[in-house]
């Protein structure tokens, strides 16, 4: 007998941590996903496979800066909610790639709303977005109504896409809500984000006499929390009766070298180890932010009450558990 799905879902940027954790949600839901990625190869299944969850999926190959591309795939499989995960995600890769960042992140979600509008209004629709637009901030907690003072390229592009995602809920009816998601982590997060870096390399580094850590400004204060926790929220906001807005957060905020003097005395490394070097500090960078979660609390009844201490703890022994296996495999 075939499976029976609750819904369909389709999810953009499936090869990246928030689209593996997302689809192990859905999948316990009984949902049938499409995975939508650029071009797909053994390589972007690895997150999804980590999880155990690769083979459950249907992947499919999409360009999102042609809506032609969209169209057919919305066609194809009629999907009850559509949660755009893909962007260019990195705030220092945007200062490098300013063009590319601001046009991908911008262009595939119109072209996302484009499509549902003239082919399936009735999809519910998640826009990934992000806490970095309200950058220059004078009033702490964010709200969804803090003004907006990007402070990068991601940032503008992300501000860009809220605003068209508000625009097609407002103008056009679609149900369509915007996440706005603080920086959260996990063992998936990909390499190069300063948690996974802190810990990746102080993990596998730790009794290398030659190796220092490398990083920038270190005294800015963000709101870190974590992913498999935070893409309940984005299920949550397309269950709502009706579209709107979240800022999901832990609503406290720590500095980097907090994080950094934490893995450090865990893993029992001087302090003398960590460098700080210009090449990593970035042009400009947002001092302090953390956000109110309480909307999401009250309205989505989402539950979230980590320390990011406690989710470093479970981060720094699922790395020491990798190294641990990558180790026996190796002997
Ligand atoms: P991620 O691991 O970097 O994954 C993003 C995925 O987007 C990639 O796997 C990639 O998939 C796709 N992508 C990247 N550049 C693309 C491009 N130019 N064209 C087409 N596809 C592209 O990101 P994440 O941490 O899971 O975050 C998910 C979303 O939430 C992103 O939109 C991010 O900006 C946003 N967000 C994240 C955080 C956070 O702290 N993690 C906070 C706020 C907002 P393919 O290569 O397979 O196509």
């Amino acid at each position: 007998m075939g499976k029976i799905y609750t819904k369909t879902a389709l999810i953009t940027g499936i090869s990246g941590q928030d689209g593996a954790y997302l689809s192990k949600l859905l999948l316990s839901k009984s949902y049938k996903i499409i995975g939508v990625t650029r071009s797909h190869h053994e390589d972007n299944l690895s997150k999804l496979k980590r999880l155990g969850v690769d083979s459950d999926i249907i992947m499919e190959e999409c360009d999102l800066l042609d809506i032609s591309s969209i169209i057919n795939m919305i066609n194809k499989y009629k999907p009850d909610e559509i949660y755009n995960l893909a962007a260019q995600s990195s705030v220092g890769l945007s200062f490098t790639q300013p063009i590319g960042t601001i046009n991908f992140n911008i262009v595939s979600v119109l072209n996302l709303l484009e499509a549902i509008r003239i082919i399936k209004p009735d999809v519910r629709f998640y826009q990934a977005s992000s806490s970095e637009m309200y950058g220059k901030v004078t009033n702490l907690p964010v709200t969804v109504n803090t003004p907006m003072h990007p402070l990068s390229p991601y940032a503008i592009s992300k501000a860009s896409a809220h605003w068209i995602v508000v625009n097609y809920r407002e103008s056009y009816g679609v149900y369509a809500c915007n996440g706005v998601l603080f920086n959260h982590e996990s063992f998936l997060r990909s390499n190069g984000f300063f948690v996974k870096k802190v810990l990746q390399e102080t993990v596998r580094n730790k009794n290398n006499a030659n190796w220092v850590l490398k990083v920038g400004s270190i005294d800015i204060k963000r709101d870190f929390g974590y992913s498999p926790s935070y893409v309940e929220a984005m299920w949550l906001m397309l269950q709502a009766e009706k579209a709107d807005d979240f800022i999901i957060c832990s609503g406290k905020s720590i500095t980097l070298r907090s994080i950094i003097e934490y893995v450090f005395k865990k893993l029992d490394v001087s302090i003398n180890k960590l460098v700080i070097d210009n090449d990593f500090m970035r042009p400009t960078d947002i001092e302090d932010i953390y956000g109110d979660n309480t909307p999401a609390k009250t309205k989505l009844g989402w539950q979230y009450d980590l320390d990011f201490y406690q989710v470093l703890d479970l981060l720094i022994k699922e790395e020491l558990d990798f190294l641990d296996r990558k180790e026996v495999v190796n002997a």
